[in-house]
């Protein structure tokens, strides 16, 4: 599919002219004193703005990851770089976008932060995604489609084929959350992304990187849409001190490798343990640090989990999802505190 961008953008953000900030203005040029964004001399290195583009932080991510550093944007959590996906593409009002159903519930809130029809297309009953299901719900206005793989909240992967299908026939933006990925065995679309001209693949630090408080979100895509994202950002939209412990995380991915193992290992032995428990119904296959487990009164467990200093998430309001717990994989003792108290039902 060719994808014609001038015709995707909003005509504003096409026309757009971006801020520039001081120091994208003397670049690449050799400077020791820095007279030019009245910041204090004082305090350093805070006093001074970060990187604007982050540079030494995608120069790291681009090896780790097998992406180069201009098929990146990095933004304030996934979340910034879902919110500049509307702001970029959907003009309030007017376009509409489509998405699995249920999925992660930000994809929504955006919809409707940018005023933007949000067309929900329900999963089957195995929560797997059909191809025709979600082209048959897009029209002329339906910029773009969400597809959460692996998906929150059922925890299971999308279909590589079907996924193939939708981007080799939409000729719209198709979002790829892969927030999870690392916690599942399947090829990560990232590395494919030249593949294709509309796909945008979203990871972040917040899952198997053990850094959600440092707020930090990557989008993957083409140098067309990375310079849309660039375009529309916040000028300093990463925070100094975020660049910094985003470059010691990568410094010592052994670690990073080492709770990713204990992860997954954990979750091999949680499955079992929470499907014997009288109270379970069923737990779903999951390709996540998470489950989704149907238990037989999801709201009395979940209050009586809280009672005893134990949170997990109720879904059971969600599609597909009628008395459904979503359980993150802790460590052992976290897990087992969890199971102990569950099998006093
Ligand atoms: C947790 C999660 C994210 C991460 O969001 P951040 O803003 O990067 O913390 C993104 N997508 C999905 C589906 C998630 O579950």
């Amino acid at each position: 599919m060719n994808i014609d961008l001038s015709k995707l953008v909003r005509p504003n953000i096409l026309r757009l002219a971006p801020y520039s900030c001081a120091r994208d203005e003397f670049k690449g040029r050799p400077a020791h004193v820095f007279l030019d964004a009245n910041e204090s001399p004082y305090n350093s290195p805070f006093n001074r703005y970060p990187d604007p583009l982050q540079e030494t932080v995608k120069a790291r991510l681009s090896d780790i990851k097998g992406v180069p550093a201009e098929n990146i944007f990095l933004g304030n959590g996934s979340d910034e770089a879902i919110d500049l996906v509307y702001r970029i593409f959907c003009n309030p009002g007017v376009d509409n976008v489509v998405a699995i159903e249920p999925t992660y519930g930000m994809y929504g809130v955006c919809a409707d932060i940018n005023d933007v029809e949000y067309r929900r297309v329900v999963l089957d009953e195995g929560f797997q995604l059909n191809a025709d299901k979600l082209l048959t719900a897009c029209d002329d206005k339906t910029k773009v489609i969400w597809i959460c793989s692996p998906n929150n909240p059922t925890g299971n992967s999308m279909d590589r084929g079907e996924i193939e299908k939708v981007l080799d026939r939409f000729d719209g933006i198709v979002v790829l959350d892969e927030a999870y990925g690392d916690f599942a065995s399947q090829r990560p679309f990232r590395v494919d992304i030249s593949k294709w001209q509309n796909i945008i693949v979203l990871n972040t630090f917040s899952k198997a990187w053990g850094c959600a408080a440092i707020r930090l979100g990557m989008a993957f895509a083409s140098t067309d849409i990375i310079g849309l994202m660039n375009k529309v950002k916040y000028p300093y939209n990463v925070n100094e001190l975020t660049q910094q412990k985003a470059i010691d995380i990568m410094s010592d991915l052994g670690r990073v490798n080492k709770w990713l193992a204990a992860v997954k290992s954990e979750r091999d032995h949680m499955l079992p343990a929470f499907q014997d428990l009288p109270i379970c119904e069923k737990v779903y296959p999951t390709d996540s640090n998470f489950f989704l487990a149907k238990v037989k009164n999801a709201t009395e467990i979940y209050n009586y989990l809280i009672d005893r200093g134990v949170v997990v998430r109720n879904r059971t309001k969600v599609t597909l999802c009628n008395n459904c717990l979503r359980i993150t994989i802790g460590t052992p003792q976290e897990n087992n505190e969890l199971l102990a108290c569950l099998r006093q039902l």
